[in-house]
Parts: structure tokens; C-alpha cells; sequence
């Protein structure tokens, strides 16, 4: 059981009360400017021919990276030996928390590294790719892109097909990812691919490679429920790469896919309970404007208790979240080799948070009645985004698996 505090630090009030002035002088002008472009919103973007995220959408999502990392929002969750905030998980719960609350779908969500940015496992590539990758990503200078999964394999990782084979000091990539977020804008994929079959565990070796090197391809995109254009396929056809390119050593990539993977399992808490608690107060407001039989349908203890479920769902949640990341703290959340306690831990978050977050956005629609369903509206669009979540970064059935693995260990 953890000893530590799951109160905000003084540098996470610091940190919001920054976040708060950048969403208004800085994120702001670009909202307005791209509401008049007639190419859709953040959250709701135009697509292009091809089906991805209109250009111009996309480009003030980078404008806002790059402005929050001159702002020093961008990467408080990467350690502070690498450039980062160094922020703890139970900081990141409630940073996580005030931008999901805050920015809501809008394009401020951009200002705070997400899978675009860096992430704790790219924190072991070698000191040249740290020059050449890691410090543009900490600078939202470059974007990037985890490519893990495979057409025909997504669960069962350590059978996927990927191969990367040494020739000379280089390594040559070839094989297939699918379904990555990102893949058709990513300036830097970290890609996962097997360099010694039937090694368990240690088959597998993530690699750095430039997304435009001479063989890799950019392939269709995926559209799916979430319709934002942003997930695709990715074809590495003899691809070579540096020895440098090589994050911590060979044999190391499940372990760092894992810790990719993890750290979005653990922004979960934050996200569902931001999310949640922004849902919450749009049901709240709507339920005292709206009127039946001419009285608001806040006196109707049939939506009542809707709004009630909601926020039993969201506190809980969070509660659950706040103190699994406290001890994550305390095991080392991003540790190789991990703590054998943390996994439950993560995968707690995980399943606690999709499924809560799930009713939430269900009741938030209900309670907007017909206008919930309107497409574009927010109610419309988070109880898409929460039927998502249930799947990526491993499905809510894998997170029973580890939770009862840790449980009969
Ligand atoms: C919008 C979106 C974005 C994504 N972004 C990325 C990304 O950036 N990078 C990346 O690498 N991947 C990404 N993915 C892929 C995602 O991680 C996989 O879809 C997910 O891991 C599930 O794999 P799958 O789709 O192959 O499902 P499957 O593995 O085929 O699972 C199908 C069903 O079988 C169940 N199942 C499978 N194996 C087991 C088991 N051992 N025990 C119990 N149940 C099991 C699953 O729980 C599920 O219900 C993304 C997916 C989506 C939809």
C-alpha cells in the first residue's frame, strides 16, 4: 500500500493555472481562425480525399504543439534527466485531468503530448537519436507515432510478423503495421519488430526510423467511429537503419512497447475523469434549462439520478485512479524490468476508467435527449471516442488477464 500523497504538488497548480492563460491567449486566436476555414473543428475535422485529417486542421493542432512547448506544457510527463517535466503519475493524473476538463474536445487538448509526442519509452534511445528525435519531439518541432500492431495481429503481440535483420552494423526493416494513430503525418515511427524469433519476451526490438527513409510507405487510412482521419497503415519494405536508431538494447522492445503502452493506460485516469467531470457540468446545465410540463427536468428524479450515476461513475474513477497511480509511483511505473505488482495496477486504470467512462458518456446523451445524438455535438462525439477507448492500448478483457495474472502470481 502506497504512503505517498494524491494531492496536486505546487508545480501541478503552477502548471494549470499556465495551461489555463495559454488556452486563452494562445489556443484561442487559432480556434477562431480555424471555425472561419470551413474545414470542420478539432474534434470534428473535414477529411481529404484520402480520408485524413484536413491539412489545415492538422496544421493548427502543430501550431499549438509547438507554441506549448515554448510554453514549457508540452512534456511534463517525460523525465527531467531528458528535457522533460519529470512530473510523477500522480501529477500527470491531475495535469491530465485540467486539460481534458478544460480543452475539452477543442484544439488546446494538442498543447499537452499525446501519442504525437514523446513518450517514456523513446526516454532510452541512444544519444544521437536523442539530438536527432527526442529533442525535436520535446520541442513539437516533429511528430511521432508507435507502430506496434499488424493487420492480423493486435492482442497476441509476440506474433507479429514484422522482421528486422542486421546487415553490417544496420538494421533492415520489413513487414507491415496497421491501425496506427498518426502514421500518416508521424516524422518519427517506433516501430516494434522481431529480431529473434521464439525468443519470448525478447524477440522483439524497437527501432527509431524516419518516416521519409527509402522504404517505408504510407498506406491507407483506417476510418473508424472516431472519424478524426488520424489512424492508418504503415508498409517498411528493406527499410535499413543505424545501429543508433536502436532504442535501449536489442531484445528490449516488448519491454519498451509495454512502457509505451502502459503510459496510456495510466492517462486513462486523468482523461476519463477531465472528460468526465466536463460532461457532468454540460448535463448539470442542461438538465436547469430544459423544461418539461414547465418545470426544468433537474426536478425530475428520473434525470436526477442520471446525473447522480454520473458522478458516482466519475468519482470513483478517479479516486480508484488517483491512488493506483500513487503506488505506480512508488514501484517505478516505467521501470525495465518492471515491478511484478504494477501491471495490475495499470491495467486497474484502465478497465476502471474505460468502462466508468463508457456509462458516463452513455447518461450525458440521455440526458441531452435528442440533442446528445446530434452528430458534432459533444455528447455525440465522447460517447464514440469512450466506445474507443475500450479497445487501444490493450482491450478491457487483456486488463482482466493482467489483473488476475497479478492476483495469482
Ligand atoms: C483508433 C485506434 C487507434 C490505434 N492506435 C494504435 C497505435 O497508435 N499503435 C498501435 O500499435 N496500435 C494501435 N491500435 C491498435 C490497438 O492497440 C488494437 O486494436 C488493440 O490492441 C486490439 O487488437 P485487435 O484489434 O487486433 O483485436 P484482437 O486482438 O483481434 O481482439 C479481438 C477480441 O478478442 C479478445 N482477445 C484477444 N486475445 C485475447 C486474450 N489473450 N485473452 C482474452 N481476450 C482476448 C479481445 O479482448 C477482443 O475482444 C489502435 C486501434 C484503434 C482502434
Amino acid at each position: 500500500m502506497h504512503s505517498g500523497t494524491v494531492a496536486a504538488s505546487p508545480r501541478v497548480t503552477d502548471y494549470t493555472s499556465r495551461f489555463a492563460t495559454f488556452l486563452d491567449t494562445e489556443v484561442a486566436p487559432l480556434t477562431e481562425a480555424l471555425s472561419g476555414a470551413g474545414v470542420g473543428t478539432a474534434w470534428n475535422p473535414a477529411l481529404d480525399a484520402d480520408g485524413r485529417m484536413h491539412a489545415q486542421v492538422w496544421e493548427a493542432r502543430r501550431e499549438v504543439q509547438r507554441r506549448a512547448a515554448k510554453a514549457g506544457l508540452f512534456s511534463p510527463h517525460i523525465s527531467a534527466e531528458v528535457g522533460g517535466g519529470g512530473f510523477s503519475r500522480v501529477e500527470m493524473q491531475h495535469v491530465e485531468e485540467f486539460v481534458y476538463r478544460h480543452a475539452g474536445l477543442g484544439l488546446g487538448l494538442a498543447g499537452l503530448g499525446w501519442t504525437e509526442g514523446a513518450s517514456p519509452a523513446i526516454e532510452h534511445c541512444s544519444d544521437a537519436a536523442r539530438g536527432r528525435y527526442l529533442q525535436p519531439l520535446l520541442d513539437g518541432e516533429i511528430t511521432g507515432a508507435f507502430c506496434n500492431t499488424e493487420t492480423s495481429v493486435g492482442t497476441d503481440v509476440l506474433a507479429m510478423q514484422t522482421r528486422a535483420r542486421r546487415d553490417g552494423s544496420d538494421w533492415i526493416i520489413d513487414g507491415h503495421k496497421a491501425w496506427i494513430t498518426n502514421s500518416h503525418f508521424a516524422d518519427v515511427l517506433q516501430v516494434v519488430a522481431v529480431t529473434e524469433a521464439d525468443a519470448g519476451t525478447r524477440s522483439l526490438t524497437m527501432f527509431l526510423v524516419d518516416a521519409d527513409a527509402p522504404g517505408v510507405s504510407r498506406g491507407r487510412d483506417i476510418p473508424t467511429m472516431l472519424a478524426d482521419g488520424l489512424t492508418g497503415e504503415l508498409g517498411f519494405d528493406g527499410v535499413r537503419v543505424p545501429a543508433e536508431n536502436v532504442v535501449r538494447e536489442v531484445g528490449d522492445g516488448f519491454a519498451l512497447a509495454m512502457a509505451w503502452i502502459n503510459w496510456r493506460r495510466m492517462c486513462r485516469g486523468g482523461m476519463c475523469a477531465g472528460w468526465g467531470a466536463w460532461l457532468l457540468d454540460r448535463a448539470v446545465a442542461r438538465s436547469r434549462k430544459r423544461t418539461s410540463g414547465g418545470r426544468p427536468i433537474a426536478d425530475l428524479q428520473a434525470v436526477q439520478h442520471l446525473l447522480a450515476d454520473m458522478d458516482t461513475d466519475i468519482y470513483a474513477a478517479r479516486a480508484a485512479s488517483l491512488l493506483a497511480q500513487a503506488e505506480l509511483d512508488e514501484l517505478g511505473p516505467f521501470d525495465i524490468p518492471l515491478h511484478p505488482d504494477a501491471p495490475r495496477l495499470v491495467s486497474l486504470i484502465k478497465v476502471v476508467n474505460d468502462e466508468a467512462f463508457f456509462r458516463v458518456a452513455d447518461r450525458a446523451v440521455q440526458v441531452h435527449g435528442g440533442t446528445g445524438l446530434r452528430l458534432g455535438s459533444p455528447e455525440e462525439k465522447l460517447f464514440r471516442v469512450a466506445r474507443n477507448l475500450k479497445i487501444p492500448a490493450g482491450t478491457v478483457e487483456i486488463q482482466r488477464n493482467a489483473i488476475a495474472r497479478g492476483l495469482l502470481r
